[in-house]
């Protein structure tokens, strides 16, 4: 059978020992008398993976659009194909004009300077939390770091923003209260042991009531450098989002630097953004730490390729209108007959920002039990559980994935 030329072709792309495990699989179904002995290859051929990676494209029917478990955002077209050019030998580090070594991604950290003017120069890690590991070792090696009690980050999955940067070596000094820090504690706890004042985005939270924080604008007026770690990725404001701060604010309050996740918001690949003042950004790139945290070609291609091509699919989704997403829902609602009804939804942009932020959106509700059958469709679609039914959202949806939505419920519901 791994003579068939449909196989073989397979074997180039998913080795052979994946193509093999199918086969024996096809071969255990003909013996048991579940298909039949003159479809073996095509048996064999239905059961082999779409690639030699364990990780499965799903469709994100939550409604949440930065879905940490789903991966975060979505690459847009541009990235994607920027990463499969990126694959082989690339000149990510080498200069094609004169034949010398070069600036590793100097095209990606260009296109992020070209977005955010206000930085005096931009770096780029694996991700936020390996960006404040940096600063921390080079602004606050040993030293205090001042932050708000109001601003002590848990991130997820049990990671703790001050646990990360106290295993980074500085001490953490905290200051006023949960609800309310006032210029004076800042003010009160600075001294020769400060290495910056820390000012961190609450992004899965929001602390409402009797409260009050100080601005990076004030913060800036005290004297140690102020980091601003934004979270969320935003390099400019963004209208639909009124509340989350961005790279370009931050930097003209006065921050002498901004960190950002690449994932969130910003709709690109796993990455943390630095930026920051020419000098500071200078030495955090020379620290030897920095090459432990640097980032891989194929980051490097996503991330310029998601600054300078298509919308990212994250900010498709907060703009499409609700209109637009009724109209599909009810589309697919009448395509399902009584086994589907169109709803009206709240979608959010999730952990990754904008906390309480209610996006008006559109989906379908069915049976609660479809749920588990769903999830093992090929793709999987997944969806939320609210009210004894599952609510299919799609405002993460690609109009061009409501017809694999149809397609899983037809195969599920029969
Ligand atoms: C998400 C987030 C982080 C962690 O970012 P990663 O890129 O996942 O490391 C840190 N700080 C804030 C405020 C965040 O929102």
């Amino acid at each position: 059978m791994l003579a068939d030329p449909r196989l073989a072709a397979a074997q180039e792309v998913l080795g052979r020992s994946l193509v093999k495990a199918a086969v024996a699989d096809a071969q255990q179904r003909v013996r048991e008398g579940f298909a039949d002995p003159g479809e073996a290859v095509e048996a064999a051929l239905a059961l082999l993976p779409a690639t030699a990676g364990g990780l499965k494209s799903v469709v994100n029917a939550t409604g949440v659009l930065v879905h940490t478990n789903l991966g975060r955002a979505p690459l847009s077209p541009a990235a994607v194909a920027a990463v499969t050019a990126a694959s082989g030998y690339t000149d990510v580090e080498f200069d094609l004009a004169d034949g010398r070594r070069a600036r590793r991604g100097r095209t990606a950290l260009a296109a992020l300077a070209q977005a955010v003017p206000e930085a005096g120069a931009v770096h780029v890690v694996n991700n936020n939390a390996a960006a404040l590991v940096l600063a921390v070792a080079v602004l606050a090696p040993g030293k205090e770091v001042l932050v708000s009690r109001g601003e002590l980050v848990e991130i997820g999955d049990g990671f703790r923003l001050p646990e990360l940067l106290e295993s980074a070596g500085c001490r953490l000094r905290e200051v006023g209260t949960t609800n309310r820090t006032a210029l004076r504690d800042y003010v009160h706890a600075c001294g020769p042991d400060t290495g910056f004042i820390l000012k961190v985005h609450p992004s899965n939270y929001r602390i409402e009531g009797f409260t009050s924080e100080v601005s990076i604008q004030e913060l800036a007026t005290i004297g140690p450098p102020v980091v601003a770690d934004i979270g969320s990725g935003l390099l400019r404001p963004e209208p639909l989002l009124p509340g989350e701060p961005d790279a370009a604010g931050a930097l003209l309050q006065g921050a002498a630097l901004v960190t950002a996740s690449g994932d969130k918001l910003l709709g690109g690949p796993q990455a943390g953004l630095l930026l920051g003042d020419e000098d500071l950004v200078e030495r955090l790139r020379r620290h030897p730490l920095a090459r432990a945290l640097r980032v891989d070609k194929l980051t490097l291609a996503a991330l310029e390729a998601t600054l300078r091509g298509s919308l990212p699919p994250v900010h498709r989704s907060l703009r499409t209108s609700v209109a637009e997403l009724r109209e599909r829902a009810e589309r697919l609602a009448r395509r399902l007959g009584g086994r589907a009804e169109a709803v009206a939804t709240v979608a959010r942009v999730g952990g990754g920002g904008a906390p309480g932020v209610e996006l008006p959106s559109a989906g379908i509700a069915v049976d609660a039990d479809l749920a588990a059958r769903l999830r093992s469709c090929d793709p999987p679609v997944i969806g939320r559980v609210t009210g004894g039914r599952l609510v299919l959202d799609l405002r993460a949806v690609e109009p061009g994935q409501d017809e694999v939505i149809a397609a899983a419920l037809e195969r599920v519901c029969r």
